[in-house]
């Protein structure tokens, strides 16, 4: 492989990376080299078929995609048609269903009460004051402090338990800023205008993507040890993690991790839904996907079904998924950005590069911001 052929080498396929190739090819027509460590396209969003079931599953969790915003819908929409799916969460505790976020249907069927929208904030704030929580220090107290302490106890407390790994009175309180209530029967889980799942799936879209004459994939390869190597005139445009560009030198960032466990049914249909909550702390697992319910266009006609077990666990290293964003984390991102500036040919984004929780939308928003820069520095050279 000749590193020196190339004026763009894009570190990873995922969202960022492959949006940024498509349009150096498509827009600016100048050949570009994606090296991608795994041995697909997509990072995190890739998604296959599952060979007992044959059902289309997203390997590293459900991936809904949803947006307002029009310039992204626009691009999206050239690479894949949408089902018509719309995302809805519910929530198990002790053994009964619950609607997520709280609505009011929550609410009622916790308490067995039939109150109506004009009523319920009355009822939560009667609930709320029991606790004596004026001013909030913790996540825990903050909680308590919008829900009252029966609500927070069922669906909140465990659930946040299992997935920071940490008591919530340990817990930062900014991270929740704003608990999602409703005082209504509503149960969208997101309200953008625009949402629903690739027709395809989403490793569809990178394939169509990655797919021109400019652009060369290599699959399985770890950018890393080849950076020394590449001529300080190529343009390099790197989504894997910041800290690991630098060899750690700064310190690690942390972050939260997950787990899957796929599992088959003998049943067409186990849940009625796509994504089930689990709220208690003794249950392992946070949450159950079921992965044919993405697709209400296809039926599922089988008796059996696919499963998928969701766990949180410790990062060790191998599969970042949630950054920790505390200060001490932040501090250490801060040094990384400086160490990214003293580059003229680096850039450095995407979830991990920039050490940030961004849902698909917002990163090819990013990216095509990213692009317009790069296009801009290409005309002016
Ligand atoms: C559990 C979970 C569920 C989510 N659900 C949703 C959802 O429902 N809706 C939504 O809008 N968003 C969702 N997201 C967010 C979505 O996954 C991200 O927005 C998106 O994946 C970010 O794309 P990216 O290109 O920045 O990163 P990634 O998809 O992680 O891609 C980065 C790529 O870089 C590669 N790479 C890293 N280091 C190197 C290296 N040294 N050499 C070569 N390659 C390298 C990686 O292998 C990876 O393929 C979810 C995220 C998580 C964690």
């Amino acid at each position: 492989m000749n590193l020196n052929e190339y004026n763009y080498i894009v570190v990873g396929s995922g969202f960022f990376g492959a949006v940024i190739a498509e349009r150096i090819a498509n827009d600016l027509h100048e050949r570009v080299l994606v090296i991608e460590k795994r041995n697909h396209p997509g990072g995190n969003c890739y998604s296959l078929d599952h060979p007992e079931t044959g059902i289309h599953y997203h390997q590293f969790g459900t991936h809904i995609f949803h947006t307002s915003n029009p310039q992204v819908w626009n691009y999206i929409k050239r690479f894949t048609e949408f089902n018509g799916y719309h995302h809805q969460v519910l929530t198990t505790y002790k053994d009964r269903v619950y609607q997520m976020p709280i609505n009011l249907e929550t609410i009622n069927n916790f308490y067995d009460l039939n109150l109506k929208p004009f009523e319920v904030k009355d009822f939560l704030a009667a609930e709320i004051i029991k606790t004596g929580i004026v001013e909030p220090h913790n996540f825990e107290e903050k909680a308590l402090s919008l829900l009252g302490q029966a609500l927070y106890e069922a669906f909140i407390k465990g659930y946040t338990k299992k997935q920071w790994g940490l008591n919530p009175t340990l817990i930062p309180m900014e991270i929740l800023n704003r608990l999602p209530f409703r005082d209504n029967y509503d149960e969208s889980y997101y309200f953008d205008p625009w949402q629903g799942i690739p027709q395809n799936g989403y490793t569809a879209i990178f394939k169509k993507m990655l797919n021109h004459e400019l652009i060369n994939v290599l699959l399985e390869t770890d950018f890393i040890p080849l950076w020394k190597d590449i001529p300080k005139e190529t343009k390099i445009i790197y989504s894997g993690p910041v800290d690991r560009l630098f060899d750690y030198k700064r310190g690690k960032l942390k972050w939260r991790s997950l787990s899957f466990v796929n599992g088959v049914e003998e049943v067409s249909d186990f849940q009625g839904t796509a994504v089930m909550n689990f709220a208690e702390e003794q249950i392992p697992y946070t949450r159950i996907h079921e992965p044919w319910h993405l697709h209400p266009e296809k039926e599922n006609l089988q008796s059996k079904t696919l499963v998928i077990e969701e766990y949180s666990i410790a990062d060790d290293g191998t599969n970042p998924y949630y950054p920790i964003r505390d200060e001490s984390n932040l501090e250490t991102l801060d040094k990384y950005q400086l160490d990214v500036a003293t580059f003229d040919n680096l850039i450095v984004g995407g979830r991990l590069g920039d050490y940030k929780y961004y849902d698909m939308d917002q990163t090819i928003a990013k990216a095509l911001e990213t692009y317009s820069l790069i296009k801009n520095s290409h005309i002016g050279t």
